[in-house]
């Protein structure tokens, strides 16, 4: 990582000893809700959680919430991030539901992006629970394969279609279905994947051509050998494997093996609320995920790249994006010493260089 050099615009900036660095680039987050479900994270955490909660509580918070104050929350979210070093975010939908009310998510998502300098990417999460006026999953798979897919993409309203693709939520057959809709209306895929059992989502997602599976706390060796032998990346989400006390994702061996492995917040409404966390999700990759400091960064920026098909942003090339961040440490490894409490000191993207006031 570099010290001082030559500005995007070809001014020559001094930034003293600051370490420089890609911005970061957080590849799977959902910041469309409304509602606090604190209360529920205790319960949990004390070992009475709700029978009523979960993502359709959410639903119910979000659907009842108007444009302008879910906007407003949206936002807030976004420039926390921002603030935090963060210059690229995947941005979710996923707590409507409803043909109405995930399209009205998703350009709530892009008039944020036209307000904001942080590059945002969208992605339909319509599969992310089964609303109880479906009736039934095979029902649910109907509607978001025939309808909503199509009405998202004839659109322009997002770039990838993703999936809860674990136990008691979208199983191999549905997840297969919506996930060849989606390339079939020329959208990416993604999965949430191997998070609550190992269900042979992994596989399934590097058949489909799945450009990242995210999670993967339950993966074992023969998932580690499936994504290590192809182009589909690998996405770790520490901070919700904290907050939930699972299983770690097998982050060594997926790096050992050969896997492109990315690092991300998983921000959201009920297992991690952290927006404006990277610099604590890279920490993490490097002390409880067993990375270098050096690899965690890099999962951080050019492996989340990847995870969202970019492979021009998340680095410093002469010529590249130009999105840069001088933090107020000298050194990767402040990420793991100091734990989250790594702050950016400027931000460029696109070579504009970004006020990190108001
Ligand atoms: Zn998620």
């Amino acid at each position: 990582m570099g010290a001082a050099g030559d500005a995007p615009s070809g001014e020559r900036v001094d930034l003293g000893t600051a370490l420089v660095t890609p911005g970061l680039v957080d590849s799977h987050t959902h910041p469309v809700f409304a509602g606090d479900r604190s209360d529920e994270a205790a319960a949990r955490l004390e070992g009475t959680p709700y029978t009523d909660g979960g993502i359709l509580r959410t639903v119910r918070a979000t659907r009842g919430t108007d444009d302008e104050t879910l906007e407003r929350l949206v936002e807030g979210r976004l420039r926390r991030a921002l603030m935090a070093g963060t210059t690229t975010v995947e941005c979710k939908s996923g707590y409507g539901l409803s043909l109405a009310e995930e399209v009205r998510h998703l350009r709530i998502i892009g008039r944020v992006a036209d307000r904001l300098p942080i590059r945002i990417v969208r992605t339909f999460l319509g599969a992310h629970a089964v609303p109880p006026e479906a009736g039934s999953l095979d029902a649910y798979v109907r509607e978001l394969t025939e309808e909503m897919i199509p009405a998202v993409a004839s659109e322009g309203l997002a770039e990838f279609v993703d999936v809860f693709a674990d136990a008691g939520f979208f199983d191999g057959d549905a997840t297969e279905r919506i996930g060849r809709a989606a390339l079939d209306a020329g959208l990416g895929l993604r999965l949430h994947a191997e998070q609550l059992r190992r269900t042979g989502a992994v596989e399934l997602g590097v058949r489909l051509g799945a450009t990242s599976v995210d999670h993967l706390e339950q993966l074992d060796e023969e998932g580690v050998r499936a994504l290590a032998g192809s182009t589909t990346v690998a996405t770790l989400l520490p901070a919700p494997a904290v907050v939930l006390r699972d299983r770690l994702p097998p982050a060594r061996a997926l790096l050992d093996a050969g896997a492109t492995i990315a690092l991300a917040s998983d921000a959201n409404a009920g297992t991690y609320g952290g927006f404006g966390s990277m610099p604590l999700v890279v920490g993490l990759g490097a002390t409880l995920l067993g990375l270098g400091a050096t690899e965690a960064l890099e999962a951080a920026t050019a492996g989340s790249a990847r995870a969202l098909g970019r492979r021009d942003l998340g680095g410093l090339e002469v010529g590249g994006a130009a999105d840069l961040v001088a933090w107020d440490a000298e050194h990767e490894g402040a990420f793991a010493l100091r734990l989250g409490a790594v702050s950016p000191l400027r931000v460029w993207i696109g070579g504009e260089e970004v006020p990190l006031s108001g």
